[in-house]
């Protein structure tokens, strides 16, 4: 951001130091880039794990910054939250992507990711229901992933919301398995139908037994509990084969595919069709 104005030495106080200052102009970044539109959404195929198809794709929010070129969402997300813009760039992202997914072959879901914050707005359900509406996804193809801070954050609330997005006939993923807090017990208070094991656990499972154990003891409690696992960041094959030997169902990583734009997923989508 400038210090154009008169504002601007309210904006930037000589007591800051460089990280804050840095995080402010970020910020008043965010807001110009919302109201110039410098959002897109990108989407990354989830593969069935034994046939290698397509069975999703989950939506990744990008900014194309007008100097800075494409800035990762790992640096923008936790500013968009705590200034709230969040719930408006999430509402923004899961009705742009149920939306495109309408044009994806039937029956390919899309997953699209909900920070805290829009969990905490109270009008997530109506945020829902309006996008499907709208869009005409049925709500059986729309996956929502969340990970443990949802769940660290008051419990009655969460719980009725995603009991609302259960009854709309929305999967709930818990997203980053593995890295918070992992109560096993959120498995069984929360109606969620997929794992997402993080991609921590993959990086080493060829030489880290420790690492081979938790992937293999996480899929077995899913498939007892009914639930599909998937594994995020699979970047070689054999990656693949060992998660796959492990027992779990479904994975994500760049040895299937990266994020790419919309227009792209769809030829992928279409040559994952013709095989
Ligand atoms: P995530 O939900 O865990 O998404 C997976 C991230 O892993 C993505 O990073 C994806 O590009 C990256 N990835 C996928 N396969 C591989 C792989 O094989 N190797 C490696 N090294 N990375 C891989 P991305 O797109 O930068 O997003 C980072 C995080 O930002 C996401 O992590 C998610 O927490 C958040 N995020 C992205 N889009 C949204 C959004 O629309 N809303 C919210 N609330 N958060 C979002
Ligand atoms: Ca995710
Ligand atoms: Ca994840
Ligand atoms: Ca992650």
């Amino acid at each position: 951001a400038k210090a154009d104005g008169r504002g601007a030495y309210r904006l930037f106080e000589p007591s800051m130091d460089a990280g804050a200052q840095a995080r402010r102009a970020l910020e008043l970044d965010l807001r110009h880039a919302w109201e110039r539109g410098e959002f897109e959404v990108h989407y990354q195929p989830l593969v069935e794990l034994s046939n290698r198809r397509i069975a999703g794709c989950e939506a990744l929010v990008r900014w194309r910054h007008p100097s800075r070129g494409w800035i990762s969402p790992l640096e923008f997300i936790p500013v968009a939250e705590e200034t709230g813009l969040i719930v408006s760039l999430g509402e923004w992202v899961l009705n742009q992507a149920c939306v495109e997914a309408t044009a994806w072959p039937k029956g390919t879901r899309l997953a699209v990711n909900l920070s805290p914050v829009q969990f905490k707005s109270r009008s997530l359900g109506s945020s829902v229901v309006t996008a499907l509406a709208k869009s005409g996804l049925p709500a059986s193809r729309l996956e929502l992933e969340v990970t443990e801070m949802v769940l660290l954050q008051d419990s009655d609330l969460t719980l009725a919301t995603m009991t609302q997005l259960r009854q709309l006939g929305v999967r709930l993923s818990l997203d980053d398995f593995g890295t918070g807090y992992s109560s096993l017990s959120y498995l069984r208070k929360y109606p969620f139908e997929k794992i997402k094991i993080d991609s921590s656990f993959v990086k080493d499972i060829g030489h880290d037994a420790g690492s081979a154990a938790i992937v293999r003891a996480v899929a077995s409690l899913g498939r007892d509990l009914g639930m599909s696992i998937l594994v995020e960041g699979i970047e070689t094959t054999e990656q693949f084969e060992r998660v796959k030997a492990e027992g779990c169902t479904e994975g994500q990583g760049y040895l299937f595919g990266r994020p790419v734009p919309s227009h792209e997923i769809r030829e992928v989508l279409r040559g994952d069709a013709q095989r």
